[in-house]
């Protein structure tokens, strides 16, 4: 039986074992470098319930997710109806005056998007084609007349942390924007899992042998086999053990970053690496006095989310707040909680600024908010967690223009090394999910070798089911 490894236990790592083993391959072992599984997902637990500081939404309806999640036990909740400052819904502000014109425009996208996702399923994307993807959403959102759909996605993209709508590129703007996206959006019919998403990989984690605290720095290839360096973190103390047993395969299910600094990576991988940009993002829980008595739990898609280059300059600090939610009633009495997003600005993230510290940056991301809230006549009372991240790894547009997505294609199973995961795909755990559905199939393909035709059928059914439709 072949043996195949895993590194990472993301949702994109632990979605793809649970994808293997349907396809019949059992011998499977995933690397996780923290104490827990799921990384970015974290749920806390508060006054009653879950608040998610990251991965809210969805699955959608036809998502492979909704049925795991609810062999798991898990029920879906609406989140907050969302509206406007002025108290009107999503879908009006992004109707405005002219409904029907606004629905034509809507359509328009819609009809490009699917004209994209089908030929981009069936892998008809040229590089030609990628470098015209390459541009920027936004202004190509405008340029084609669809200004509807460019009001959707200062919600749909900038407010979900994907990057400014002049910045990110049109291919990330459609891997996002899909039907189903779109049309819940503007019908309120998203839903999130009320136990929350971290229990949700934790019960899936306990069906498969993950390996805690074991973080891959090295991966060998031999033509045969592949070998993994395996840093095993105990109590305090890293240690560096080398693995005897070697793969037959190996699926790298973490940002491809992670790459960049393993001795063994290919010329390939740390070209990918370094074309890869991801969002620097603060998601905080917080408990204010005074706000949004009234139902509305989502505000500032106007000015707040206009693109960067649409803002009016220096009275617009990147690091804003621009969206809360209101945390969905645990019943009467109780604390009126709200789950706010920022960008990091670069000149407070230690990562950019030499002077400064985790700490100076936490300290100035809870100034901000608490100007913000000040600003909204409400007071805040208490910062209850705070979680700072990169967020939705993606190639850069130059990468793109340099054809990266077809590169990425010819990389797969290259040497019997498979890559997955929101920096190769998109950060939406759907996604990645149905992404891995077919890569199930292929890794079987190259481990049991079907009819060629039969599996090509397959593969294709699988990725036209993609996600958004
Ligand atoms: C603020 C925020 C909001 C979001 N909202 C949504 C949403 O509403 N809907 C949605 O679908 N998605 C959302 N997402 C995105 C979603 O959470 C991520 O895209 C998804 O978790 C990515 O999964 P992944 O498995 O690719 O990567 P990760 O979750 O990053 O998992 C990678 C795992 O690999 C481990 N690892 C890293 N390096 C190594 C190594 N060298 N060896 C071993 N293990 C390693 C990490 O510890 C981690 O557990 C959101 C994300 C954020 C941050």
């Amino acid at each position: 039986m072949s043996r195949i490894a895993i590194i990472g236990a993301g949702p994109a790592g632990l979605s793809l074992a649970r994808l293997l083993v349907e396809q019949d391959l059992h011998d499977i072992t995933l690397y996780e470098a923290s104490d827990s599984v799921g990384d970015t997902s974290e749920s806390v637990f508060a006054d009653g319930r879950t608040h998610e500081l990251s991965a809210g939404y969805p699955p959608s309806g036809r998502s492979r997710l909704t049925p795991w999640m609810q062999e798991a036990g898990h029920t879906f909740r609406p989140p907050e109806t969302f509206q406007m400052d002025d108290g009107r819904p999503l879908a009006e502000f992004v109707y405005g005056d002219d409904v029907w014109r606004s629905r034509l425009e809507l359509t328009k996208y819609l009809g490009a998007w699917a004209w994209f996702h089908v030929r981009e399923a069936l892998g008809l994307i040229g590089d030609d084609e990628y470098a015209r993807l390459a541009e920027p959403f936004g202004p190509w959102l405008r340029r084609s007349g669809m200004d509807a759909m460019h009001r959707l996605a200062r919600r749909s993209t900038v407010a979900m942390g994907q990057g400014f709508l002049d910045e990110t590129s049109r291919l990330w703007g459609y891997r996002w924007n899909t039907l189903t996206r779109v049309y819940k959006s503007l019908t309120s019919g998203t839903r999130e899992p009320d136990r929350g998403w971290e229990t949700f990989w934790a019960s899936m984690a306990e069906r498969f042998h993950v390996k805690r605290r074991h973080r891959v720095v090295d991966m060998r290839r031999t033509g045969r086999e592949v070998r993994l360096r395996v840093e095993v973190q105990r109590g305090d103390l890293t240690e560096t053990e080398t693995h005897d047993e070697a793969y037959d395969h190996v699926v790298v299910a973490v940002p491809l970053t992670e790459l960049a600094s393993c001795e063994g990576a290919t010329a390939d991988e740390l070209w990918v690496a370094e074309h890869l940009e991801s969002t620097r993002y603060a998601t905080t829980l917080i408990e204010v006095e005074g706000w949004f008595d009234e139902p509305i739990d989502t505000r500032a898609y106007r000015e707040r989310l206009l693109p960067r280059s649409e803002r009016t300059g220096a009275d617009q600090p990147l690091d804003r707040t621009f969206v809360a939610s209101r945390s969905p009633r645990a019943g009467r009495g109780s604390r009126p909680l709200y789950v706010v997003h920022q960008y990091v600005d670069p000149q407070h993230d230690p990562r950019t600024n030499p002077e400064a510290t985790d700490a100076s940056l936490r300290a100035r991301l809870v100034e901000q908010l608490r100007e913000d809230l000040v600003a909204e006549g409400a007071v805040l009372k208490e910062v209850l967690e705070q979680r700072i991240g990169d967020h939705s790894p993606r190639l850069t547009r130059a990468g793109i223009a340099a054809g990266g997505p077809n590169r990425l294609e010819r990389m797969q199973g290259r040497q019997n090394v498979w890559y997955t995961g929101s920096s190769v795909v998109h950060a939406s755990i759907d996604h990645v999910v149905d992404y891995n559905a077919v890569l199930a199939l292929r890794i079987r393909q190259a481990i049991e070798p079907k009819n060629l035709m039969l599996h090509a059928l397959e593969k294709h059914a699988a990725a036209l089911a993609l996600h958004g439709w």
